[in-house]
């Protein structure tokens, strides 16, 4: 493993404990994996304690999805990681929850709708449910890309979440800032109807949010 491989291996660790210990995931569920160079992606392995978890338990692949490094299993949801970063070069890291209110969405495979100014800037609109798909398929991976387009995030049906963007550090406040906002939006709808945001805040919240996808 060189150097960069143990930098974003660690990395990958802490993310994926923050993941757990922040109640976005129970147990072993969830995953984790970020690009390391243009070329490799460093992830989690399947079934294995975050708390136990070490760099050498870490599955380094490339794009194709053949292993390079390791001896473990690499994630299930391997295929859904790698298509994402085929689909997208602004991405390095991504997350894979099921944390709860996403989930009750999901489950319900209800859209989550910009609710904040905030919220367009971070997931860049709307936050579309993928058609269902079985964990760990080709199927899933597809559907996934599709609904996710250009976005930060996507809600996989009857499942949970998965977010994208430049960092492990970033995708982690996504996965965070989802799960939060999926409360809020859950529980307005125990009160009444939503109120959407102004279509000029969406459409310049769409711009901005493009505008930092795109840059280095
Ligand atoms: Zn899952």
């Amino acid at each position: 493993m060189d150097e960069e491989t143990r930098r974003v291996g660690l990395e990958i660790i802490r993310t994926a404990r923050e993941m757990l210990q922040s109640g976005l995931v129970e147990g072993t569920e969830g995953n984790v994996s970020a690009k390391v160079g243009d070329d490799r992606v460093l992830i989690t392995p399947t079934s294995m304690s975050y708390m136990e978890m070490a760099l050498e338990d870490l599955v380094l692949l490339d794009l194709n999805g053949n292993v390079l490094e390791g001896k473990r299993q690499p994630s299930s949801e391997k295929p859904m990681h790698l298509k994402v970063y085929n689909a997208r070069e602004d991405v390095r890291a991504i997350i894979h929850t099921h944390s709860l209110y996403a989930s009750v969405l999901a489950v319900l495979r209800k859209p989550l709708p910009p609710l904040t100014d905030e919220f367009m800037f971070k997931y860049g609109g709307t936050i579309e449910v993928a058609e269902y798909g079985l964990t760990g398929s080709e199927e899933l991976a597809e559907n996934a890309v599709k609904a996710l387009g250009n976005r930060a995030a996507v809600m996989l049906a009857n499942h949970g979440v998965l977010c994208c963007g430049k960092s492990l550090a970033h995708v982690l406040e996504l996965a965070k800032v989802l799960e939060r906002m999926a409360k809020i939006y859950v529980t307005a709808l125990m009160i009444g109807e939503p109120h959407q945001l102004p279509e000029k805040v969406i459409r310049d919240g769409a711009t901005v949010y493009e505008i930092i996808r795109k840059m280095k």
